[in-house]
């Protein structure tokens, strides 16, 4: 079976927060003074995201990306992970992490089974990375970025949020990571959460100006799009570079039209687009002894929600939903 909503986009991905705890609280995502986080009892046991997963195997999503908050803050995640290496027919099991654990992680990762991984990453000056982590150490996810290179992992993904004034003076030197690794850096446009309109706020930058930036000091080679995948990304590369270069411009150039996931939120919502739609309460659901067939209405309803083009406006609890 598989899961086709009413724009025919075909669903066959799924985003999970397993967390809304972080250990960072960076600038664009958390407020300083704190968030008010789920209780545990409201946030999805392990055993519950496996059931939800094995589920969704059956709907035609075969693949996975684990996020939070931080996924690796969540206590005992190897359990988790180690459950999800027995789900037969996953194709594809991803993190997105800030990579402040990795160094001790990565070993782990790997022997289990995690295929992929996206580090979060927007300064490569110390206090910069601490200013916009607010605490974070730079020295940690280096680190921790070198270690996966290290065990072999592919497609490793660094994640930045370009920010007007913060790092935009930073892109180039990101861009030339991919001379001599084997990575993607991927260029994120900045959202402006809690507004009215994505695009607001004086750190956005649409991801031509980003390009521009890149394209003063480099020579970029445009990639045609991945024959697999959401095709979120526009990806370059600079000529001679054993990496590339990704963008995503949610904000300025939605890829809505080839959308092909749904996203389980850490109090199990799953939601049908990570701006706007509805969400559905699978975690009730869940908790009361289900039948196959319920859970596959859940995730049929959750899929006719999509909305055909996101609203725009940044109406959302990142850490809760999982960027
Ligand atoms: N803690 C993990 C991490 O740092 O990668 C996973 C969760 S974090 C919410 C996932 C991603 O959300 C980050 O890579 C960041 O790029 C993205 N994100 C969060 N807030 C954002 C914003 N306001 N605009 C653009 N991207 C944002």
């Amino acid at each position: 079976m598989s899961i086709v909503d009413k724009y025919l986009r075909r669903i066959n991905r799924l985003r999970i927060s397993i967390t809304d705890l972080c250990n960072l609280r960076c600038i664009y995502c958390r407020p300083e003074s704190g968030l008010d986080l789920s209780k545990h009892k409201d946030i999805l046991t392990y055993e519950e995201i496996v059931t939800v997963v094995r589920h969704a195997v059956k709907l035609g999503i075969k693949s996975f990306r684990l996020t939070g908050g931080e996924p690796l803050f969540r206590k005992n995640i190897e359990y988790l992970l180690q459950m999800l290496g027995n789900v037969q027919g996953i194709e594809d099991l991803a993190m997105t992490t800030n990579g402040i654990y990795l160094k001790n992680y990565a070993k782990m990762l790997k022997e289990i089974g995690l295929f992929r991984l996206n580090i979060s990453l927007d300064s490569l000056d110390e206090a910069k990375f601490e200013e916009i982590t607010r605490g974070g150490k730079l020295r940690d996810v280096l680190d921790g970025i070198e270690e996966v290179l290290h065990l072999g992992f592919k497609n490793t993904k660094i994640n930045v949020v370009a920010m007007k004034g913060i790092n935009d003076d930073e892109f180039g030197e990101f861009a030339r990571l991919t001379l001599e690794r084997d990575l993607e850096v991927r260029f994120i446009e900045y959202m402006a959460m809690n507004k009215e309109n994505l695009a607001s706020g004086d750190k956005y930058i649409p991801m031509a100006d980003i390009i521009d930036i890149i394209e003063r000091n480099n020579e970029l080679i445009s990639l045609p799009p991945p024959m697999l995948g959401s095709g979120a990304a526009k990806t370059y590369k600079i000529r001679g570079a054993m990496g590339k270069l990704g963008f995503v411009s949610a904000v300025s150039q939605p890829f809505c039209n080839s959308c092909n996931r749904l996203r389980l939120t850490s109090d199990g919502k799953l939601r049908s687009c990570l701006l706007s739609g509805g969400e559905i309460d699978l975690k009730t659901i869940l908790r009361n002894n289900p039948t196959e067939q319920q859970l596959t209405d859940a995730f049929l309803r959750a899929a006719n929600l999509k909305p055909s083009v996101h609203s725009g406006k940044g109406h959302v609890v990142m850490h809760q939903v999982g960027g």
